[in-house]
């Protein structure tokens, strides 16, 4: 098992909910701290205080994996007699790192929101608002025969031509391909002055943006000739297309009542607000973690017959009735289904790299809220 440092674990988590999937105005990412340490021990929370500090200490962990970011505003100044500053210190003192994964995380897929699904049985499901998309580029290549299918296949390697779920997707024609080399030239193929006339093959790719040089430095390892000929074209196009929430529906319909007893149930709740008449039947559900007031329109837009969501406000609630939106708002805490979620996830992934570092599930209660 190898010995890791904060750069090491932090790279693990982004592979899965890398930060560019995070809105603008979202400050994810580290908070405090280095993470240039050895870290054996992360502790995931959905909150950051004092007493999720504490338990950090309690418990060894040398870093702290948060969904909510501890500071959303810049600081003017650090108190340390003010909650805010009692958690700065005290996370300095005893060199504890924090690291805040927010809307990254409930973009990314297997994230807040599809863990907030999973528990609702959700089936059929994809973003409820697109929020990120990436460039895409086509890739044209020009090989000589003979080395068009090690070309082909170090691009495929290297994650070119991956359309939806097909993957080492390419097309190519053949034509002929002219040069002379100079004095200078050490050619593959022909000799330095004399015009060369070789048969070549087209290849063309799609490369997603974030593949891109690693696909164009397999593309110069694996072809054989010393100046390469390709073209780079930025496409209209776009993918790994993310988002925020998710729409899909119930394998079976039932009543609102019903539902919103499985919401309780499986996202652990004390209480359930709803917004319509229990007795109707749903069966297509949009949901979203945290406070979700700003996405009606788009849950009413993706054909939801219920909307699950936090921080449901008065007016909003209104809105909903009056566009016949049903909503069942089991509170913002319901997010803390990521502590688990996440913790399992990272534990899997650490195996799987071989890393000597455990996720730990805070156990500290932060929901603001009591229900009596
Ligand atoms: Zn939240």
């Amino acid at each position: 098992m190898k010995r890791v440092n904060g750069h090491e674990v932090i790279e693990q988590f982004e592979a899965w909910a890398p930060k560019r999937y995070a809105e603008d105005w979202d400050p994810v990412g580290l908070h405090i701290g280095e993470l240039g340490r050895p870290v054996d021990r992360v502790l995931v929370s959905l909150d950051v205080d004092e007493r999720v500090v504490d338990e950090a200490i309690e418990r060894g962990a040398q870093l702290i994996i948060a969904h909510h970011p501890l500071f959303f505003r810049p600081l003017k100044r650090i108190w340390t007699d003010t909650p805010e500053g009692r958690i700065i210190a005290k996370c300095i003192e005893h060199r504890i790192s924090v690291y805040a994964a927010h809307t990254n995380l409930d973009v990314a897929p297997g994230g807040v929101n599809d863990l907030l699904a999973d528990r609702l049985q959700l089936v059929d499901r994809k973003p409820l608002q697109s929020s990120y998309g990436e460039a895409l580029y086509k890739l044209v290549v020009f090989a000589p025969v003979e080395a068009a299918e090690t070309v082909r296949e170090a691009l495929a390697k290297a994650g070119a031509g991956t359309i939806g779920a097909y993957e080492a997707c390419s097309y190519e024609m053949t034509g002929t391909g002219r040069f002379t080399p100079t004095e200078e030239a050490n050619p593959h193929i022909g000799s330095r002055g004399t015009p060369e006339a070789v048969e070549e093959v087209r290849i063309e790719v799609l490369v997603p943006e974030l593949k891109k040089a690693r696909v164009l430095k397999a593309l110069l390892r694996a072809h054989p000739y010393e100046e390469p000929a390709f073209d780079v074209i930025l496409l209209d196009q776009q993918t790994d297309e993310q988002g925020l929430g998710r729409i899909g529906r119930l394998e079976e319909p039932m009543t609102l009542r019903q539902f919103a007893q499985r919401t309780k149930e499986q996202l652990d709740v004390p209480a359930v607000r709803i917004v319509g008449s229990p007795e109707e039947v749903v069966q297509r559900v949009a949901v979203l973690g945290g406070s979700g007031s700003k996405y009606v329109h788009a849950a009413k837009r993706a054909g939801a017959d219920v909307y699950v969501t936090g921080d449901m406000d008065f007016h909003t609630a209104q809105a909903c009735e009056a566009m016949g939106l049903a909503v069942v708002d089991p509170g913002h805490h319901a997010e803390k289904v990521m502590i688990e979620g996440v913790a399992a996830r990272m534990n899997e992934d650490a195996r799987t790299n071989g890393y000597d570092v455990t996720f730990l599930e805070s156990t500290t209660h932060t929901e603001t809220f009591t229900f009596i």
